[in-house]
């Protein structure tokens, strides 16, 4: 292979899940209450290739996630941590907590249902 492709911008995504509660006082809905769900976080990181030809090795990352995500909000009150905690509320306050553990965060991706998730990109 020509090392060309070391200079490859190239995207490692792994994904955690953690259950939570939460409610949201404004909503006109049954989000109004007290309610949980499983919520599903897939969190992308970029850079180049290192001398073993990976950008961060999947278990490292998997490992990075679980501390700072799961272990933040796995069975937690989320309006404990987050003022008003809808779903695009909780992947900004995580996306900060993983920039913070120093993961290079360029996507992170939050499903609050098996159907519907937010995302946010970076630069
Ligand atoms: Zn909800």
């Amino acid at each position: 292979m020509h090392d060309d492709h070391l200079k490859l911008r190239t995207r490692v995504t792994c994904s955690v899940t953690f259950e939570a509660a939460h409610h949201l006082p404004w909503h006109a809905g049954r989000c109004h209450r007290l309610h949980g769900h499983s919520y599903r976080m897939e969190v992308t990181v970029e850079g180049h290739l290192d001398a073993n030809g990976v950008v961060i090795d999947f278990d490292e990352m998997s490992a990075r996630l679980v501390e700072v995500v799961t272990e933040r909000y796995d069975h937690r009150l989320l309006n404990d941590i987050i003022d008003n905690p809808t779903a695009e509320r909780i992947a900004h306050e995580a996306w900060g907590a993983v920039a913070a553990a120093g993961l290079p965060v360029v996507a992170l991706r939050l499903w609050e249902t098996p159907d519907a998730f937010v995302e946010i990109l970076g630069d």
